[in-house]
């Protein structure tokens, strides 16, 4: 690695850094000052085809590998991860625009995840062996898939990848991952450290493009499952392409969270909690916090609350120092998609209780805002914006909260307010959403699964489900004749 100007870094192909085979190279910017922060190798078809020989070689030695010899290997890049922590934030802050304490939060998070998936793949569940004929003994394998494709978002680039691969690794998969070309900094760092750690060939990270990147590794005919985690047009274009192939498809994709809130609930925690869950990393969050759907008796109280509360979030560039609790989005691009949802929804007659704009003459920011005044077809009602907005709708009673909660093509993620445990109890069976949380909006758990229903995608991160979209069943059948 140097730190001269920029930053450069090499793709990780069976256990070396390499250049992407035509030269080619992509910089990397800061989405807070516009400045070129890095430059990586911008990828070919030749390189997915590279990747996918270097894995294809490493898998039977992988996949021979204990449960026991891969959970060392696992705990040894957590190790690695904890060692470079600041490194690895630094490298977040830089290059998503991230606040400081929130990169600083998500490193030990990373570390976790890998110690969870280290220990839980020598866990492996199957029906027990035995005679279920009198002449034969049957038991069940758990195998690897084979060669795992994954391909990764620019909101959480470190996170993201650690989602990734480390349920895939622990259980004997080699995997080609692919860092969003936008933010593949800490990404290829992680792919230096694991280098130190993993057998050549076990991972392979090389950056570039959906197309041809992307695309090369989701149409490979050696690659058994892709995992995306990205938008929802990105995952119908990767399961319909799957389908040549037959391969297996694991989506991680968009969300339009609601949050349910019923009279009884206390605006001022519900205002603090969206300040969080609506706003942290500039709403760039597949199960941010967007639609607040209240009830009359609390609609205007929490307006109150949580205009102010929002106000007060301090925006800026994440260099100006550990005080900053919003940076911009990720890139000018993505500014200009959210400034003009909210555009259209002005013209559309919406309210902007607070922010709209950029706030900024520089960077890639948007303020922080508040919509009111929009019908549950308005389009940032229905489509996700992926930024630091969130709109709040009146809703008659908690039946019309449900039923506008779910009336959106995403089912990723919801919460529901209220004190009344019943209610609660009912709207968790109620919504459609993959996570309900009540009185509260955004935690996760290495050990609970992430994932949604609907056009949201389908498999599971985290926990022991994402062993099972990373492994398949073989059933074995001996005749004891
Ligand atoms: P995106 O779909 O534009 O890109 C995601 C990744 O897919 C990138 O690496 C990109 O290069 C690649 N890609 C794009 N088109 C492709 C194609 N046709 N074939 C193969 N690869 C392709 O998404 P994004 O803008 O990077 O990320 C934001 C989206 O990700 C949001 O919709 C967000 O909700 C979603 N997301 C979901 C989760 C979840 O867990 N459900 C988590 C984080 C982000």
């Amino acid at each position: 690695m140097s730190t001269a100007t920029t930053i450069a870094f090499r793709n990780l192909v069976g256990g070396e850094l390499v250049d992407a085979l035509d030269g080619g190279i992509r910089d990397v910017v800061n989405p807070a000052s516009g400045e070129v922060i890095g430059r990586v190798p911008e990828g070919t078809q030749a390189d997915v085809e590279r990747a996918v020989g270097a894995a294809r070689a490493a898998r039977t030695g992988w996949r021979d590998t204990t449960p026991g010899q891969r959970q060392e290997a696992l705990l040894a890049l957590a190790d690695a991860v904890d060692r470079h922590a600041d490194e690895l934030a630094a490298l977040e802050v830089a290059n998503v625009g991230k606040p400081r304490s929130l990169a600083a939060e998500e490193l030990p998070i990373c570390a976790d995840e890998l110690r969870f998936f280290a220990g839980a793949a020598r866990t492996l569940h199957a029906p027990a062996a035995g005679e279920y004929s009198p002449t034969h003994t049957s038991f069940v394998r758990r195998e690897p898939v084979g060669i795992v494709g994954q391909i990764a978002p620019w909101n959480y680039p470190l996170m993201m990848a650690i989602w990734k691969l480390a349920p895939a690794l622990a259980t004997g998969n080699v995997v080609v991952l692919k860092p969003s070309e936008l933010t593949p900094l800490s990404t290829l760092r992680l792919a230096e450290l694991a280098a130190e750690i993993l057998p050549p060939g076990v991972l392979n990270v090389i950056t570039g493009e959906g197309d041809p990147v992307g695309r090369g590794i989701v149409t490979h005919r050696d690659v058994a499952l892709v995992s995306l985690t990205g938008s929802v047009p990105a995952g119908k274009w990767i399961a319909q392409a799957a389908a040549d192939t037959l391969k297996r498809v694991h989506l991680e994709l968009g969300g339009k969270a609601p949050v349910v809130v019923l009279d009884d609930a206390d605006p001022a925690k519900v205002a603090a909690g969206l300040r969080v869950a609506s706003f942290c990393n500039s709403g760039q969050d597949c199960t941010a916090a967007t639609r607040v759907l209240a009830t009359p008796g609390v609609y205007d109280a929490l307006l109150e609350e949580l205009v102010p509360t929002v106000a007060a979030l301090r925006v800026g560039d994440p260099a100006e120092g550990d005080a900053i609790e919003m940076g911009p989005v990720v890139s000018e691009t993505q500014q200009a998609r959210i400034l003009g949802f909210l555009d259209r929804a002005v013209d559309g007659g919406a309210n902007l209780l607070l922010g709209g704009s950029t706030g900024r003459a520089t960077g890639a920011f948007v303020e922080p805002t508040i919509v009111t005044g929009v019908g549950q077809d308005a389009e940032i009602v229905q489509r996700e914006v992926f930024g630091p907005v969130v709109t709040v709708q009146r809703v008659a009673d908690a039946d019309e909260a449900i039923r506008l909660a779910n009336d959106v093509p995403y089912g990723l993620a919801a919460s529901i307010w209220t004190r009344d445990v019943g209610r609660a109890m009912n709207a968790i069976r109620a919504l459609d959403f993959g996570c309900v949380w009540v009185n509260d909006h955004l935690p996760f758990l290495s050990e609970m699964p992430h994932g949604g229903f609907k056009e949201s995608g389908y498999g599971k991160d985290l926990s022991t489900y994402a062993l099972d979209d990373y492994t398949r069943v073989k059933h074995a059948m001996i005749n004891l004749d």
